[in-house]
């Protein structure tokens, strides 16, 4: 028995759905008999083919929200369905800056519970949700004991996007209502932060550095080596503290979480609050002159050494290539 409609919160950029969208809207196909999804903005009817192919049969459109901040609107939508009765038996929305932004209005809306920090979801007649504590150690399962719809907070990285292959979603008007003053709020200025090679959560390659590395001048060898690799360059939040890199860069429990082919940890010491974020990858290696640095115990392939010595070396020889 699986549940019977779950309706995913659909972020997207200018070039589509997010991919932590088609993340749950593929973990969505192995729970419920009907999966939606409810979007926002001036591309919907051009992004109904792709969340279509990753198993929303409707996408619930918002409208383009102009300026508008889209917490308020999407959160008095999604609350207007329910109280009308054409809501979901469970919502699930990404851990993004809006996506916590609309669960947190829509718990206060439709007076709804919120389970947050979500990294795994188990069906049946009921949803149980996974989430990690004390640094990813332990895990607790969780649900929701009262009537629905719950509210699910699900972090990037979760599941893996499967496409279904399903043909184009239908797209229908989901009407928000009367805001009154929560609809002030208007963006000013959008900042697009300059970015050469992959995003760090989407990289296949990870090249991270830690306080081992010495000084911040010291971080170009990392950001060398991960274009070298095409990768993408992270870091531990030891340095992100130092002010070395910016917040962008951290891999963590308070960070980004990858999942790269191969993640490459450069004078890193292993905290459980670091891999959390990374111990997911397919392949880790780690160069640390500590052989007993929790690290190695996450590693495949671990390199006593030190950065300063073996990065150089690194570089050196794909340059030679
Ligand atoms: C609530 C909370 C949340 C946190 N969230 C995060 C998070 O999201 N991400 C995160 O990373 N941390 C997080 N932390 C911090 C975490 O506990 C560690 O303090 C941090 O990860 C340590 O960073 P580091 O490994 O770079 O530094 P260190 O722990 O200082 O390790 C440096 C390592 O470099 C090695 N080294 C030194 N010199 C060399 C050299 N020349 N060559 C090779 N190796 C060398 C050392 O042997 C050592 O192992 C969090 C902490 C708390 C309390």
């Amino acid at each position: 028995m699986s549940i019977e409609k779950i309706w995913v919160v659909a972020e997207a950029t200018e070039t589509g759905p997010t991919t932590t969208t088609l993340e749950l809207l593929t973990a969505a196909r192995s729970l419920a008999s009907t999966v939606e999804a409810v979007a926002w903005g001036p591309n919907t009817a051009a992004n109904a083919a792709v969340l279509g192919e990753y198993g929303a049969t409707t996408v619930h459109d918002v409208g383009d929200l102009g300026d508008a901040l889209p917490g308020a609107p999407v959160a008095a939508a999604i609350a207007g369905a329910i109280a009308a009765g054409n809501g979901p038996s469970a919502v699930i929305i990404p851990t993004s800056y809006d996506g916590r932004d609309i669960a947190g209005r829509l718990s206060a809306r439709a007076d709804l519970p919120v389970l947050t920090n979500i990294t795994g979801l188990v069906g049946g007649d009921e949803l149980t949700t996974q989430h990690p504590i004390f640094g990813g150690t332990e895990i607790v399962n969780a649900r929701f004991t009262g009537s629905g719809p719950g509210i699910y907070v699900v972090r990037a990285k979760s599941f893996a996007p499967e496409s279904a292959g399903g043909a184009p979603a239908a797209v229908a008007p989901l009407s928000v209502g009367d805001l009154g003053a929560t609809n002030s709020a208007t963006i000013v200025a959008k900042h697009v932060e300059e970015v050469s090679g992959p995003k760090l959560d989407e990289a296949e390659v990870v090249v991270s550095g830690g306080r081992g590395l010495g000084e911040a001048a010291n971080y170009a060898m990392v950001d060398e080596l991960a274009k070298l690799l095409h990768g993408a360059p992270g870091a531990s939040r030891a340095i992100v503290d130092a002010g070395w890199v910016p917040y962008a860069n951290q891999v963590g429990q308070t960070g980004k979480t990858v999942k790269p082919t191969v993640y490459l940890a450069c004078g890193i010491s292993g905290a459980t609050q670091h891999m959390v974020g990374m111990k997911g990858s397919k392949n880790i290696i780690a160069i640390n002159k500590d052989q007993d640095a929790p690290i190695f115990s996450v590693a495949d392939l671990g390199i006593v050494g030190d950065v300063h010595k073996v990065l150089p070396a690194l570089i050196e020889a794909l340059k030679s290539n």
